[in-house]
C-alpha cells in the first residue's frame, strides 16, 4: 500500500496516511477532506543529497 504525506489544509497539520485506490483521505486531526498531497515519505531526508549534489564538470571552484 502506498504512503502518502499530506498536509491539511483546514487545520495546516501534516500526517501520513496510507491510501488505497477506494480511500477518500481524511484529516485524522480535524477530519477535513482539502488535503494537500506532499512528497511520498521515501523522499524525505534526502534534500541533503540534492543540495551537496555536485553535476560532472563543476566540481572544484567555479571561479577559477
Ligand atoms: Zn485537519
Amino acid at each position: 500500500m502506498p504512503l502518502y504525506e499530506y498536509k491539511c489544509s483546514a487545520c495546516a497539520k501534516s500526517f501520513e496516511l496510507l491510501v488505497r485506490s477506494s480511500t477518500v483521505p481524511q484529516c485524522p486531526h480535524c477530519g477535513s477532506r482539502q488535503l494537500e498531497k506532499l512528497m511520498s515519505s521515501f523522499s524525505q531526508g534526502s534534500p541533503a543529497l540534492t543540495s551537496t549534489f555536485v553535476p560532472p564538470g563543476t566540481r572544484g571552484h567555479p571561479d577559477n
